[in-house]
């Protein structure tokens, strides 16, 4: 969501207001401790530890509060203090203590607070001047737990957020569109749709899928993985775990740290590890034989699960898990080959999400030039990558734009940023170049010269992470998923018993013809079964009564309550054919 033109500005405005939070706190509870208050994406929030715990009622007082002092500021005034004062200002305060020790360098310098009307804290800086006319649209979300400096071993502190706008406008639509997502929130309908579990046998992060989520995921995985197969790509299969060795040689070892999970061997002296990346397997394939330029570009897929210890306290739904199932693919080519490869990929992602209705601009990863140690990789490499990315872009006419400074250390790449339903933009398809990891593993091909060289490798997931993908997928359509991809496509509903027979043999026949459909038997009111399937959004609704019965017909409708009339099956399969095919 970008409320404003000017990103710096807004996040002023909202790690103002959260000043403007704490000064109410203060003058609510005077024996409150402080600890910080950042803005964030949305908005800010503020931790306290509190004397008596507060809820979400005591939001009206705190705004109201926030509303009166606010009159009192006119600025936002940098006084320097000693930390001996500053830490004066804080009695009994180990949070604001810790932070004074930090920025004094262990007292040897002053520290900064920022002062306006008569609250001050300290502070480094990243205010608005005119704190009395500009703080005026704000709103308290909502309260939770959150460990100091986010370690579990630290005292559990109360974060308040709040979000702040610069007009009533603004923070009108940011809120509806915030009651909208809670209505579409995919945890909520995963629950209402019977989509996916979790359990607490089977541990946090680890998402179940019921029959009708797996039937959803593997339908989007089975478009995805044809739009590849379609141009040359091969299905390889890897295990998931892997000895500690692949992936200190790929450089992994280091950067997944503490993210990964460590798998003990009662029987070898092996160090494993559950994978935390494919890459390094799909190249240990490629490198299995000697490879001629002829054979190139070699293109692997597979849709596999890796793991990620991630920290409980950002798991959340399909959104943040610790098992993550990526639609992976890895090409190995030369570097003459780039453009072809590429734009087969940007092809195949316009494909996907133009097919799903889902809009996205394209991020152009770039170096920045400013900065050229900090990326590995031969410079006549890294321009003929940049070229050809920015070439596709436009020929493709892509909505893009160039981010100097994004590019993986050993890369650059285009990010899809896929807008959903309600304007929000998340990050997905990603085809990333690497010059990095072939080079590590000694991955070669021999070219028409007959000598040895080192291919490029082109990563690309198409949805990223299934689970991510699901949640914003879930979110974006509300459930109501086209009848391709609807777990169930037609609920087929007799009026009374005398219908049974009919309705089982109209079932049989749309199984057939591949249709996934259900008979409601159930003894409740014709009403009653047409809001019962209606709320589990399945896209047909089939109602049989005895004139249906006796005419060898059917009487449709729509999950939105359309009446689409009244058919045979035959007409009802052929009028409503494309939609239940996968659209390519
Ligand atoms: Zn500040
Ligand atoms: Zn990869």
């Amino acid at each position: 969501m970008s409320a404003t033109k000017n990103p710096t500005q807004l996040e002023d405005l909202r790690h103002s207001c959260a000043h403007l939070l704490a000064a109410a706190v203060m003058d609510l509870w005077p024996s409150t401790k402080r600890a910080i208050g950042p803005a964030i994406e949305n908005g800010f929030y503020f931790d306290f530890e509190f004397e008596n715990s507060i809820s979400a009622e005591d939001f009206s007082k705190i705004e109201q509060k926030m509303h009166e002092i606010v009159k009192t500021w006119d600025s936002f005034e940098l006084q320097k203090l000693s930390a001996a004062e500053a830490k004066a200002d804080y009695p009994d305060n180990p949070y604001k203590h810790e932070l004074i020790d930090e920025f004094s360098e262990g007292g040897t310098k002053p520290v900064s607070f920022y002062k306006s009307g008569n609250y001050r804290d300290l502070c480094k800086g990243g205010h608005i001047d005119n704190p009395k006319e500009a703080l005026k649209h704000f709103k308290l979300l909502s309260v939770a737990g959150a460990y100091w400096r986010g370690n579990e071993k630290n005292t559990m502190l109360t974060r308040i957020y709040g979000t702040c706008f610069p007009s009533r406008d603004e923070l009108k639509s940011y809120l509806t569109m915030l009651e909208e997502a809670k209505k579409r929130d995919h945890r909520k309908l995963g629950t209402d749709l019977d989509l996916f579990v979790f359990s607490d046998l089977v541990g946090k992060g680890l998402p179940l899928f019921t029959p009708r989520g797996a039937l959803l995921r593997e339908l989007l995985n089975e478009f995805s993985q044809e739009l590849r197969l379609n141009v040359g790509f091969e299905r390889v299969w890897i295990p998931h775990i892997t000895k500690k060795e692949l992936y200190q040689t790929s450089g992994h070892w280091d950067k997944f740290g503490d993210e990964l999970f460590l798998v003990e061997s009662q029987e070898t002296n092996d160090e494993l590890v559950m994978k935390p990346m494919n890459c390094p397997h799909h190249q240990q394939i490629y490198a299995s034989r000697m490879r001629s330029y002829k054979e190139l570009p070699i293109k692997y897929l597979e849709t596999t699960t890796i793991y990620r210890d991630e920290k409980a306290g950002e798991l959340l739904g399909l959104s943040r898990v610790r098992s993550v199932t990526q639609d992976d693919s890895h090409t190995f080519c030369t570097p003459e080959q780039i453009p072809l490869v590429y734009q087969e990929l940007i092809e195949i992602v316009k494909k996907f999400y133009d097919a799903l209705g889902m809009k996205y601009r394209a991020r152009l990863s770039f170096k920045d030039p400013a900065q050229s140690e900090k990326y590995l990789g031969e410079e006549s490499l890294w321009q003929l990558a940049q070229d050809t990315i920015l070439d596709i872009a436009q020929k493709n006419k892509l909505d893009y734009y160039v981010a100097e400074g994004e590019a993986a250390f050993y890369g650059p790449k285009i990010d899809f940023m896929v807008s959903d339903a309600l304007g929000r933009e998340w990050q997905l398809a990603t085809p990333q170049l690497d010059f990095v990891q072939p080079k590590r593993f000694g991955l070669t091909y021999t070219n028409a010269e007959g000598k040895e060289q080192t291919p490029v490798m082109i990563h690309f997931a198409l949805m990223g992470s299934l689970e991510r993908f699901l949640s914003v997928y879930i979110e974006h359509t509300a459930g109501i998923f086209p009848a391709w991809l609807a777990p169930t496509q037609v609920a087929i509903i007799p009026i009374s018993e005398s219908e049974h027979d009919y309705a089982q043999q109209i079932y049989s026949e749309m199984k057939q013809e591949n249709l996934r459909a259900v008979v409601d038997y159930d003894n409740k009111t014709l009403s009653a079964k047409i809001r019962h399937w209606t709320l589990q959004k399945v896209p047909y609704l089939c109602i049989i009564g005895q004139k249906e019965s006796q005419n060898k017909t059917l009487s449709l409708r729509s999950r939105d309550g359309k009446d689409l009339g009244i058919m045979s099956l035959y007409e009802f399969i052929k009028e409503n054919k494309t939609h239940f095919e996968k659209p390519i």
